[in-house]
């Protein structure tokens, strides 16, 4: 069966031959949760095909000359989810795990996160099928240079902006912003977010999702009548999401006891020292090698004896077969789609509260919405008012969640897709059909 598969989809399908193979399909697992959620809020059928369906689909070859000489031609994706609240809003990430598959779904998570909280941003995201770590600095902005002008008529700040995810940075969101400023003829600061601080990004915007995991993580916390203080957490993924959430989480006094990178995985019982870890990343890439703690596999970091877990590197790491044995009481969603939809029964069923990813990592767009406000005013905020917006913002999405959870007597998950879903279906409703 595999043999009649492409590449990208077998890849999807057959990432581990013992897992049931929809279980990984991310688009399926996202339209699992949706269909849920759209049952239990008696969704118009019509409203029901519009929201099930990404608005536009964009697949363009990229092509760039190596610093050899020859001629390479890479895939890039951008889906533009839905754009009825507002531009379409989403991250660009250059891996060779990409799919349309999974751009999809993570477009259609963008669209409810944003909805989640109420920001006026429509969803989108987009990706290359290439590997960074074996590109130079000059092939990394030819690639980035010539998807954007592949993409170019649908860009721009009113229609839609890009941002970083995995293995894009500041430096590439640059690059784009350059690229699109010289077609248009004048600068464009507000096309894309995640920009450096000299050319119109945000102060707090580097560490805003990191930063939006803490707040919700004690909000959490405080549900359950615990404190982030003494709270023992493990760290799946040591980027950008995941050592600033663990840097912020140790600063409030919890025991960092386990972090991970694709490296490996590392453990204290009795706290990690973050500031060092990030250091020794700093200097070494990886954690690996790194000689102050025991080494665990990233398995073991799951499923650890600990309060709270926070998956932040990749999509399906929580699944039927690990589930069981996952032992944090509270799991806060720094990755997108961290857990299946069969897992997230199994978790429910063990009472652990999970604090769902379009919630958990929303303080990123959050913040790249106030970098997009202040590039559109031309005037820029501190660094402290940044981050008190976005408590205020986390924590009032958090309640909101909470109290409609309570009301249907749903899970989180399924409490947040209805909050998104019925707020992206009342703006259909209000501007009605064009046809
Ligand atoms: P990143 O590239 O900075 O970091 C990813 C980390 O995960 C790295 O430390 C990497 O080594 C680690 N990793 C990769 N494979 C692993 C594995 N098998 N086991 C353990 N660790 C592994 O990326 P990021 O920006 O931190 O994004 C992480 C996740 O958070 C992604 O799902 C992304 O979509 C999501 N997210 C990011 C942002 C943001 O603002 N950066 C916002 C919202 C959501």
């Amino acid at each position: 069966m595999t043999d009649t598969l492409r590449g990208s989809e077998a890849r999807i399908l057959f990432r581990d031959k013992d897992t049931f193979l929809a279980e990984e399909n991310p688009f399926e697992a996202m339209m699992e949760r949706f269909d849920h959620a759209a049952k239990l809020l008696n969704l118009d059928p019509g409203l029901y095909k519009v929201l099930r369906n990404p608005e536009k689909q964009i697949i363009i070859s990229v092509p760039i000359l190596r610093d050899t000489g020859e001629v390479e031609v890479y895939t890039g994706y951008r889906v533009l989810y839905n754009t009825s609240r507002g531009p379409a809003k989403g991250g660009i990430r250059f891996d060779l795990n990409v799919t349309l598959e999974e751009v999809k779904a993570l477009a259609a998570w963008m669209t409810w996160k944003c909805a989640l909280v109420n920001i006026p941003f429509g969803g989108a995201k987009g990706g290359v099928v290439c590997d960074p770590s074996t590109m130079s600095m000059g092939e990394l902005e030819r690639v980035t240079r010539r998807y954007t002008a592949g993409i170019i008529e649908t860009l721009g700040p009113d229609s839609d902006v890009p941002a970083p995810d995995v293995n894009t940075n500041e430096r590439v969101m640059a690059w784009i912003m350059d690229t699109y400023s010289m077609h248009k003829r004048h600068t464009v600061t507000a096309v894309v977010t995640g920009k450096p601080v000299e050319m119109g990004g945000s102060l707090g915007r580097r560490e805003a999702t990191g930063r939006g995991c803490m707040f919700v993580t004690r909000e959490a916390l405080a549900k359950l009548r615990l404190s982030l203080t003494g709270a023992r957490v493990a760290v799946q993924g040591f980027g950008n999401v995941g050592s600033i959430a663990a840097e912020l989480m140790a600063k409030e006094g919890a025991i960092i006891v386990a972090v991970s990178d694709k490296s490996g995985a590392l453990h204290s019982t009795t706290g990690l020292d973050v500031a060092d870890l990030q250091k020794w990343v700093a200097q070494h890439r990886h954690l690996a090698g790194y000689p102050k703690a025991d080494t665990i596999t990233n398995d073991e970091l799951l499923t650890l004896d600990c309060d709270v877990l926070v998956p932040a590197a990749l999509e399906n790491v929580i699944t039927r077969k690990n589930a069981p044995r996952i032992k944090a009481k509270i799991i806060c969603e720094g990755a997108n789609g961290p857990t299946t939809a069969a897992a997230d029964k199994i978790l429910e069923e063990k009472g652990i509260f999970v604090v769902p990813d379009i919630l958990a990592n929303a303080g990123g767009v959050t913040v790249s919405y106030f970098e997009w406000v202040q590039d559109r005013g031309g005037y820029f905020w501190d660094e402290e008012t940044v981050n008190r917006r976005l408590e205020t913002i986390m924590v009032r999405s958090f309640n909101d969640v909470v109290a409609l959870a309570e009301k249907h007597k749903v899970n989180m998950r399924i409490a947040a897709y209805m909050l998104s879903i019925d707020r992206v279906a009342a703006m259909h409703r209000l501007r009605g059909m064009y046809a």
